[in-house]
């Protein structure tokens, strides 16, 4: 019997309040996996109360022993590696070895927050009166409302929620809907590992009305959003009613540059991994290849057969290069792209269709697709396809590879293959993204650095590394005047 899943609010298992659930599929077999509570208004007000309940005495536990929970959390997140990469490819198709790296982000956010607790650095510096000193400090801000994707099911939740919770801040988690169940296990984890009740509260469903609940409820203080640009902006301007505080990690349009110097093998393996693995719906997924004229054509011959090699299927099979897309919807949405490419006059390579064969049958299986004679104003050089598209371009110069990269709505992530010092000094300068490669794709950020992007990317926060407590964080100044006697900073006396 299909296993029908509940909201954990408080410390319990409940049922939407509409007693509505929604179904859960593999998206490489078609395989009913689970049914989740669609959860509305009531549920989330719920949620959040539990939450603000919680905030009064999670607050007060000393940050180190909150930071000592997240330890216990890697631990637990260690030995269920194996068992959530399962769970994530069957829930959202990503090949094991990537749905392991999912996990093991979660692992290394959850020491390297941990570790946070006995830092969480403010700081001191001189005052201006004598016999007066002051503190910088950071101060948890109340409950934070997590709002993620499906791409990192188990990662992006950690990214959100461990430095959250280091700080001192409870949390309402709404997961994407189509990834339920990873992070129910999250949250499971995170009690078995010690977490007082109520302190982190799961509530399922879709963006409207679970999302929208959330984002409209008065007593969630912090937003922490990553999606699509379309609904970020949406989370933002509505959340911006209640003030809250709003961090939006959203699309890429991101670039590999290949310049005529380049180790064309090298480029040629960041490139395969960069925009076909996860099948391209990565917010660092290489979606351009900007590549100089005089190599283009060397370059694709190395490239297209790779391309060609790529084993679509079942993540689970470790034959399997590529998996499917999320749903049926992206698959549409990734051959509608293709369709315009086309009719834009962009040269289909290789790809371009739908596979419906065989094993692949009930899957949503697109193949690994490459246009040439792309120009950076076509739509699909511009527009964020979260698929196995790559569009190449050609270009004459380092200058004209660092315009078209950075003419774009988006500013995620960018890279480029070089073997000349002043080039990699000049792009580092000037291409104008929040993360650049050097010598590798698009794709591998590590947890203990800022991530996020400029212009449609983001709206300037970062998550993790330490920029990433910013978010969960609100500064407090505390002056302490032990002088015995009034006195006025700025007056002269
Ligand atoms: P994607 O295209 O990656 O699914 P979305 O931006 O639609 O991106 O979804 C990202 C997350 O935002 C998901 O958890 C989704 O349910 C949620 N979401 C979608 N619409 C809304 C909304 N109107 N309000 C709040 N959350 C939403």
């Amino acid at each position: 019997m299909t296993q029908t899943f509940k909201n954990y609010i408080g410390g319990k298992w409940q049922d939407a309040s509409s007693g509505k659930t929604f179904p859960n599929y593999n998206p490489a077999t078609g395989e009913l996996l689970g049914y989740f509570p669609l959860s509305d208004q009531d549920d989330v007000h719920a949620a959040v109360t539990a939450a603000r309940t919680a905030f009064e005495k999670w607050r007060l536990v000393p940050a180190p022993k909150r930071g000592e929970i997240l330890y216990r959390v890697g631990e637990l997140l260690i030995r269920h590696k194996e068992e959530l990469a399962r769970l994530m490819t069957q829930e959202m198709g990503k090949v094991l070895k990537e749905t392991q790296g999912d996990v093991q982000e979660g692992i290394d956010m959850a020491y390297y927050m941990g570790g946070e607790g006995r830092r969480l650095f403010g700081y001191s510096v001189p005052v201006e009166l004598p016999n007066k000193s002051g503190v910088a400090m950071r101060d948890p801000i109340g409950v934070v409302g997590c709002i993620t994707p499906w791409n990192f099911p188990i990662a992006i939740p950690t990214w959100k929620m461990f430095p959250a919770l280091v700080a001192g801040n409870t949390i309402v988690l709404k997961p994407a809907e189509d990834t339920p169940h990873c992070a129910l296990r999250l949250v499971e984890l995170l009690y078995e590992a010690g977490l007082p009740e109520g302190v982190v509260n799961i509530v399922f469903g879709p963006g409207n009305p679970t999302g929208e609940a959330l984002i409209h409820h008065p007593d969630v203080a912090v937003i922490s959003f990553t999606g699509s640009t379309e609904t970020g902006r949406h989370v933002a301007v509505e959340a911006a009613q209640s003030l809250k505080r709003v961090s939006l990690e959203m699309g890429g349009k991101n670039a590999v540059i290949v310049m005529e110097d380049a180790d064309l093998d090298l480029a040629v393996e960041g490139i395969l991994w960069s925009a076909y693995g996860t099948s391209g719906q990565r917010c660092t997924a290489c979606s351009r290849l900007l590549v100089h004229r005089s190599v283009q054509e060397a370059l694709l011959e190395k490239l297209v057969p790779r391309i060609e090699r790529l084993r679509l299927g079942n993540g689970l099979d470790e034959q399997t290069d590529v998996g499917p897309l999320i749903n049926e919807k992206q698959l549409q949405k990734v051959h509608a792209y293709t369709e315009i490419g086309q009719a834009e006059g962009a040269t289909l390579v290789t790809g371009g269709e739908i596979t419906r064969g065989g094993d692949l049958a009930k899957g949503h299986f697109y193949r690994p697709t490459l246009f040439k004679h792309v120009r950076p104003d076509m739509r699909i050089a511009q527009e964020e396809i979260f698929g196995p598209t790559l569009s190449v371009i050609a270009i004459d110069s380092l200058e004209e590879a660092i315009a078209v990269n950075n003419n774009i709505k988006y500013g995620l992530s960018s890279a480029i293959y070089t073997q000349n010092i002043n080039r990699v000094q000049q792009a580092t300068r000037d291409l104008a993204t929040g993360i650049i490669y050097i010598n590798s794709g698009t794709t591998g950020a590590e947890i203990q650095f800022p991530f996020g992007g400029t212009r449609g990317t983001g709206n300037g926060h970062r998550e993790a590394g330490l920029a990433g407590l910013d978010v969960f964080t609100e500064w407090k100044v505390v002056y302490n005047d032990y002088s015995g006697r009034l006195q006025k900073a700025q007056i002269d006396e």
